[in-house]
């Protein structure tokens, strides 16, 4: 393990019966980078971001995060999970709480920390994503846009080291998703360390320290947003980019 990233995979072997759908992966990430990952639907971009978090158990491999090895079956997943925050594409909010309530309940569960406090940073957290006045109305109540803004917040609430995003714009309607890629553009100019999986290429190429390729379980390629966007040097690059771009 090698202390300057914050992120570290080593040859991360993902299957599903017969399907390897990671094949090898392996990736390193600073603090405060932001990575964002593209790639054609299947490829093993969602696969990999759950990896991250121990939602999927890797079959072979090695993903450190703050020194700790995740990979390992023995690991404390709670603990793994209260430094990585991560955002899916469809919200998944608890419907029958508020927002305030969805934003407060796993660090006042699982850091047992004191409620008032934590009531104060939740609403500091949405605040940041624009949504301070809606924190008592019930989460059905808002927007595509808005409650994917409060599923940030929540991520947020937890004060991850790391934030993954799972196409977190893709089951938007075309005009919320500006806000929420405003919030995820300032996250990143904080300084937060992030891999982003987006369809949203504008995005990738403006905020993006780096682009990651995806195809057939493998990394193809990866390099700076110029490098990938303007000057592709694999051809299964370059036809993804042609359908998309
Ligand atoms: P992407 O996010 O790039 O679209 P995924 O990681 O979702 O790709 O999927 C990669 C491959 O893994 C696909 O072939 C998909 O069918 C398969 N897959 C994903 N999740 C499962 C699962 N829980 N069980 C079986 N196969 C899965
Ligand atoms: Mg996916």
């Amino acid at each position: 393990m090698d202390k300057q990233y914050k992120v570290q995979v080593k040859d991360l072997h993902k299957s599903y019966g017969k399907n390897e759908v990671l094949q090898g992966i392996n990736l390193n990430v600073l603090p405060s980078e932001v990575v964002c990952m593209i790639g054609p639907s299947g490829s093993g971009k969602s696969t990999f971001l759950r990896c991250l978090n121990r939602l999927e158990v890797p079959n072979g491999g090695h993903i450190y995060v703050d020194g700790y090895d995740i990979a390992d079956p023995k690991i404390n997943i709670n603990k793994v999970r209260e430094n990585i925050g991560m955002v899916f594409q469809h919200f998944n909010l608890f419907p029958n709480m508020t927002v305030l309530e969805n934003v407060t309940l796993a660090p006042i569960q699982l850091k047992k920390a004191n409620k008032e406090r934590e009531v104060e940073e939740a609403l500091h957290y949405l605040e940041i994503v624009g949504l301070k006045e809606k924190a008592n109305v019930n989460p059905k109540t808002l927007s595509g846009g808005q409650k994917q803004r409060v599923a940030i917040a929540r991520a947020l609430a937890m004060k991850p080291d790391v934030m993954l995003f799972d196409e977190p714009t893709s089951a938007l309607d075309p005009e919320m998703v500006g806000d929420v890629l405003e919030v995820m553009k300032n996250l990143a100019n904080q300084g937060m360390t992030m891999i982003v999986v987006t369809h949203e290429m504008g995005f990738a190429k403006q905020v993006a320290d780096r682009v990651v390729f995806f195809h057939d379980g493998n990394i193809r390629e990866q390099g700076t947003p110029e490098q990938i966007f303007d000057h592709p040097q694999h051809a299964d690059t370059q036809n993804f980019l042609d359908k998309v771009l």
